[in-house]
Order: C-alpha cells, then structure tokens, then sequence
C-alpha cells in the first residue's frame, strides 16, 4: 500500500514562462523579481535558482528580511537583492555592504544612519528612496523628498545612482482612481531628476503601463496567479499544485453530521471522502462549506470543519472514489484565488502559509 500525503508539486517550466510572460507586458522594465516570505511558499533559495539560471534572468531580487537576503547569499546566489523594507538596525549596515545587498530607505532613522559621517562601510551601498504616493504604508512624505535625496546623494557611503520607488494600494483594481493619482504624483515628486524608477507590482505590470517605469517588481504574476481582483489571467501558470489523496470513504444517511462540532448535515444519502489535508499542511481552516476540490479531476464540495490534519469532501452516491486517489487543493485546474475567495482570505496568504510538513516535488 503507498498513498501520498501532501505535497506541493512546484512547476519551474510555469516559473519560466510566467517569467517570459512578465517580460513581454513590460519589455523596456529590469525585473526585481520578489521572493519574500519563502518565495510565497515556494522556496526560497528554489526559486532564486530557478530565475537566476534561467537563460533570461532576472535583474534582481526582492526580500523583506535580511535573514532572506543572507540565506540566499549563503546558496550562492549572486543576482542583486534589495531589502524591500530597509534595514531594522545601523549595526546590519556593515553587513549589507559585504554581502552586496540594496536597501530600501524609508524613514528618518534610516537616513540618519547612512548618513553618519563616523560610518565607514566597505563599499557605498545602493539606496532605493521610496516614497509614499498614497498607500500611507512605508515611504517618505512627498514633501521631504528633497531633503532625503540631496542627503543620501550628499552621503559618502550611499552609491550615486539612487533608485526613485513607491509602491501601488489599489492597482488590482481598474476601476480605482487611486492607482492613477499615486503615479500622477510620483511624476510630479521626481520631476526633473535623472535616476531610474520603479512603482508596479504585478497589478501594476499587468494593467497599468505609465507604473512601469526603469524596474518592474513581480511577485504574485510570476508564480502564476493573476493579480487582478475577479480575473483569472490564462496566459500564466500555476507554480504551485498542491495535492493529498483520499484516506478514508463512508457511505452517509440523509440527515447525518460530519466532523467536529456537526457543522454539516447531509440533504441526502451520499458518500464522504477524507481527504489527508488539513490546516497544520497550510489548508484554510475558514474554507467554507461548498470550497472545490478536485477528487480525480472532478470538483466536489468541501463538507464540514476544517481539521488539522484532514478534511472531509461530499463525493455523492454515485461516487467511485477510492482510498490513494489524488486531491487537488489548488493549482492546476483549480485557481487558488478561487480556493482564497471560498476562505475569505487572499491567494497571497495561502501560498505562503503552507507548512514544513508538506512534501515538496520539484519538476
Ligand atoms: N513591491 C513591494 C514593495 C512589495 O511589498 C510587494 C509585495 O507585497 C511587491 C512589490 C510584489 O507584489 P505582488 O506580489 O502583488 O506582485
């Protein structure tokens, strides 16, 4: 007997030509590919290699932390990296310059630091001043921007050419008018100042070109989910598939419960499947009743609660299902924005939320 337990199947050919993909909606943008928390599940170190050998690479890499960025290091991994939220101490100064990682300034703490004449780094390090256009999350008032840029220029050991960045709220919405303002006033704010730019996100990418500027920042697109609210995007793939299969089948009476605290009842007699997944693999524990999931292919509902480690799915009488067939979650032929509308949550959340206990499977 051999039944599989869950395991994220992780496509590096969809990586590639999600990539190719990106690349053709911006082709006059570098790309600052986005590879925080894990490479939104997929691997951190993983998917560095993959973009970083792909015959078209990409110009960069973006993290949140700077454990990521030493991670990658440590892997050999050479591409740029910038901290996409700066640094959180003066102290790390010393070791971005050694390990040749860009940081993103945002505040005044960080400017003092890089500015301090008693700091003596090994090389001056690249600067990304980023702005806020009206996210109100991290950035700079647009009216200090001046102050900012003419210090860093000023700062012996911030490299001459600064990147100009803010980033976007609302681009997965066509019909928000924020998105618009916020790159009206990033052009007021940089008027006249000779430095590349860089402002999309995938959304940004894929709807909104005046965002596209000198650097692209993808994350989302390139792991092939689309960026856009009620939209699926055919042109890119799922990176991720993620499977279990079938533990358990029990035929039900009409009117009989399921699962801890008998949140469903069945309308009929049917037949239940168990399926080996549950929310310590990363599965939603707020997946509604009537969340698809494939059973050989074929869509059923999601019946009852959410267990640790299991979930139960309505099969119907008829089923033929057995115990070792595959369950699909999300991924191919099932959208995991799809899967994050169904748990109230975001395709982002879930990806990235999937645990050390599922299985990888690269090809
Ligand atoms: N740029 C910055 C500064 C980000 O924080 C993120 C992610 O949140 C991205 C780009 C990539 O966003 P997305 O995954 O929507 O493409």
């Amino acid at each position: 007997m051999s039944i599989k337990t869950a395991t994220a199947h992780i496509n590096l050919n969809a990586l590639a030509d999600n990539l190719q993909h990106v690349k053709a909606q911006a082709p006059d943008s570098k790309v600052l590919a986005v590879l925080k928390a894990n490479a939104y599940g997929h691997g951190l170190e993983r998917i560095a290699k993959a973009l970083q050998t792909n015959h078209e690479s990409v110009d960069a890499f973006g993290v949140a932390r700077i454990d990521e960025a030493l991670a990658l290091r440590a892997a050999g991994v050479i591409t740029p990296i910038v901290l996409l939220e700066g640094f959180f101490d003066s102290n790390e100064l010393a070791l971005l310059a050694v390990n040749n990682l860009q940081t993103i300034v945002h505040n005044e703490q960080q400017l003092a630091a890089l500015c301090d004449k008693q700091l003596v780094l090994s090389q001056p390090l690249k600067v990304w001043l980023k702005v806020d256009t009206g996210m109100h999350r991290l950035g700079i008032n647009p009216q200090e921007f001046s102050h900012y840029y003419q210090s860093l220029k000023a700062s012996a050991n911030v490299e001459n050419d600064i990147v100009l960045m803010s980033h976007l709220g609302c681009a997965d919405d066509l019909t928000n008018p924020v998105t618009a303002r916020q790159i009206n006033l990033f052009n007021r704010i940089t008027q006249g100042i000779d430095a590349e730019r860089s402002m999309a996100n995938s959304a940004g990418v894929a709807a909104w070109a005046d965002s596209h500027y000198q650097w692209i920042r993808p994350g989302l697109m390139l792991y092939g989910v689309s960026p856009m609210q009620n939209q699926n995007d055919h042109s890119i793939r799922p990176v991720m598939t993620l499977q279990s299969s079938l533990i358990a089948t029990r035929k039900l009476a009409k009117g009989e419960y399921v699962g801890y605290g008998g949140a469903w009842h069945s309308e009929q007699n049917t037949i239940i499947g168990v399926v080996a997944i549950g929310y310590g693999d990363g599965y939603p524990r707020h997946a509604k009743n009537g969340t698809p999931v494939l059973i050989n292919g074929r869509r059923v509902p999601l019946v009852g609660r959410v267990s640790m480690d299991m979930i139960t799915v309505d099969l119907g009488i008829n089923s033929q299902d057995k115990v070792g067939d595959i369950a699909t979650l999300w991924g191919e032929g099932l959208p995991v924005k799809e899967i994050a509308d169904w748990a109230t949550t975001i395709p982002y959340e879930l990806l990235c939320n999937i645990t050390r206990r599922v299985q990888i499977a690269v090809s």
